[in-house]
């Protein structure tokens, strides 16, 4: 597994909008200089503007040093709150929404399933501008062509996150098509069948092992995902100076809500 990197503190659980700090009722771009946060907010006070920027200083070298296990925890045990209904559903005002007009800085790529049922921002009590998601029915990583793929590279190339989960989860309609058809000779409609097709390799592979197929199908389908990210370009390709990343593995438990790390 690809990781490593810097060090670090968490803006979030300062509660500020990603891209963005608070001070007070002002909010600010991290990248802004001191001359353009004072021409921007009108302040009159050098003694203030110097504090704001060196804290703006601060929290951009916080910001540079974030690592995946931090972003790994931050989305757990925001996970953690989720299943405990205990969320604080963080930065989901329209003045959220505007702060991350000019640019994004989301701290984790997340590639899951195109199920109603799981929504990564609520799953990890995230707000808006803290995730990158992709989300396909069955969670496929691979097949996708350029349109996914694609995508995949802007997350890791140009926003530099430092984390990409691979998000399966239970009782997945799309597995459990492939589990259905594996033996069959009868083929769903039109894409369908390709689609089941490549969850197959995942069936197959969970067919002797112990245990609930469609479970471990679902499970295998994850680990597949993983293993395929690993060898795409952009991330074995990335630039030294952008940190590695690190992927990971994890199903989603409708009953509990609780995520579990599998690879
Ligand atoms: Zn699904």
């Amino acid at each position: 597994m690809l990781c490593d990197l810097l060090e670090v503190t968490s803006r979030r659980s300062q509660g500020f909008p990603a891209g963005c700090f608070n001070f007070g009722a002002m909010t600010m771009n991290p990248d802004l200089s001191r001359r353009d946060f004072v021409g921007l907010t009108g302040m009159a006070s050098l003694g203030l503007g110097w504090t704001l920027t060196q804290q703006a200083s601060a929290n951009s070298v916080q910001e540079a040093s974030r690592t995946p296990e931090d972003v790994l925890k931050d989305l757990l045990d925001g996970n953690a709150r989720f299943a405990s209904g205990a969320v604080s559903n963080p930065r989901r005002t329209p003045k959220d929404f505007s702060a991350l007009e000019e640019s994004q800085k989301p701290e984790a790529l997340i590639i899951t399933c195109a199920d109603a049922r799981v929504p990564p921002e609520l799953l990890f009590d995230q707000g808006v501008g803290d995730l990158f998601v992709i989300r396909i029915a069955g969670n496929i990583v691979d097949g996708s062509g350029i349109v996914v793929k694609g995508s995949i590279e802007y997350a890791i190339t140009e926003l530099n996150v430092p984390l990409i989960m691979v998000l399966g989860h239970s009782n997945c309609g799309a597995v459990k098509a492939a589990v259905n058809h594996i033996d069959k000779d009868d083929v769903p409609p039109g894409a369908l069948n390709e689609l089941i097709g490549l969850i197959k390799p995942a069936v197959e592979r969970s067919k002797l092992r112990p245990g609930v197929l469609l479970e471990n199908a679902i499970r295998e389908n994850v680990i597949i995902g993983v293993e395929r990210l690993k060898r795409l370009d952009a991330i074995v390709s990335r630039p030294a100076t952008a940190g590695p990343v690190k992927i990971v593995g994890a199903t989603y438990d409708l009953r509990t809500g609780l995520i579990q790390i599998l690879a």
